[in-house]
């Protein structure tokens, strides 16, 4: 069985990882991060529960970390969804010690978000309505934004995200 040690992950990342109390990967988290780090598309199917969002988020941060410049943006259909992965991120990256985030989400104040984006978050996350918002205020440069991660995206499609989605690929080198 693979453990998050033998993955070769920055001495931060795996003491993240220890910190958030994962003693070893779970099926998808096994089968998708030795991919992704390889620099692989993935397409992962797995039920709720069974780790899928450090599956995509620790080779991210890892990948990150290893260059300085890249960035990464991550859609779900739901606020609560992109609350809880946003919630993983800060886990697994200190609270944004060395990586900052930021989260869009519609419902909130357009202002809390910009103001995060001005920090220079190199992880997007949020729901495809408000990045596109954001987008059109030319308040988020996604020029070195090279991992994109659709959560759910069966989910973002039947409700109708399909048009939106496309509208900020445009802006993704
Ligand atoms: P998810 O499927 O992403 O919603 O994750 C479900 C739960 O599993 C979350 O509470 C995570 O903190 C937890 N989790 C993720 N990866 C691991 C792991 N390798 N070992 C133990 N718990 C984990």
């Amino acid at each position: 069985m693979i453990k998050f040690t033998d993955l070769e992950l920055d001495s931060n990342v795996l003491s993240a990882i220890a910190d958030a109390g994962y003693q070893t990967p779970t099926p998808i988290q096994a089968r998708a991060i030795p991919e992704a780090l390889k620099g692989l598309d993935i397409l992962g199917i797995a039920q709720t529960g069974t780790g899928k969002t450090a599956a995509f988020c620790i080779p991210i941060i890892e990948m990150l970390s290893k260059d300085e410049k890249s960035m990464a943006l991550i859609m779900m259909p739901t606020r609560e969804l992109a609350r809880q992965v946003i919630d993983v991120i800060n886990q697994l990256t200190n609270n944004g010690d060395k990586i900052k985030s930021a989260c869009l989400i519609g419902g909130e104040a357009m202002r809390i978000q910009t103001k995060q984006l001005s920090n220079h978050p190199r992880i997007i996350v949020g729901t495809p309505g408000r990045i596109n918002d954001h987008l059109e205020n030319n308040k988020i440069n996604l020029k070195s934004c090279i991992y994109l991660v659709l959560d759910e995206t069966d989910r973002m499609l039947d409700m109708g995200f399909g048009k939106q989605i496309d509208q900020i690929f445009k802006y993704l080198p």
